[in-house]
């Protein structure tokens, strides 16, 4: 199988989970500001609507939370391993302003994950199009 046709590849390329072509947000930069929350209706490349249900992404924000506490346990784990006699308050605003600095970052991928999670890829899609649609 090749990398193009993995899920991983297409979350975090933030590719359409359908075809993993088209991309899932207007804008590539993460960090430019509000711009960060647009996305397309749909796949410029399949069609797949990109907003399955109205408030479909709400549930992202448990994939969001997911990944806050994963990106806590892995600064933990560093600050542990490399600094064993870490100050707590330092830890804490590394933590807090990395994780700050990361926000758009997590919530494209929650975004991204939380749509892989309910769209199938297909790797032959042109052959399931419907043409009467
Ligand atoms: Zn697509």
């Amino acid at each position: 199988m090749a990398w193009k046709d993995q899920m991983l590849y297409s979350v975090l390329r933030h590719k359409c989970p359908r075809c993993h072509e088209g991309n899932l947000f207007i804008h590539k930069n993460p960090y430019s500001g509000w711009k960060v929350f647009e996305m397309p209706k749909e796949c410029e490349h399949c069609g797949q609507r990109f907003q399955l249900e109205p408030g479909f992404y709400y549930g992202a924000m448990y994939v969001s939370y997911g990944l806050g506490v994963a990106w806590f346990v892995a600064m933990l784990v560093a600050f542990t391993v490399l600094y064993p006699d870490f100050s707590i308050h330092v830890f804490i605003i590394t933590t807090v302003v990395s994780m700050v600095a990361l926000t758009p970052v997590l919530f494209r991928l929650a975004r991204a994950i939380w749509i892989h999670l309910f769209v199938k890829y297909e790797k032959d899609w042109q052959q399931n199009v419907d043409p009467k649609a």
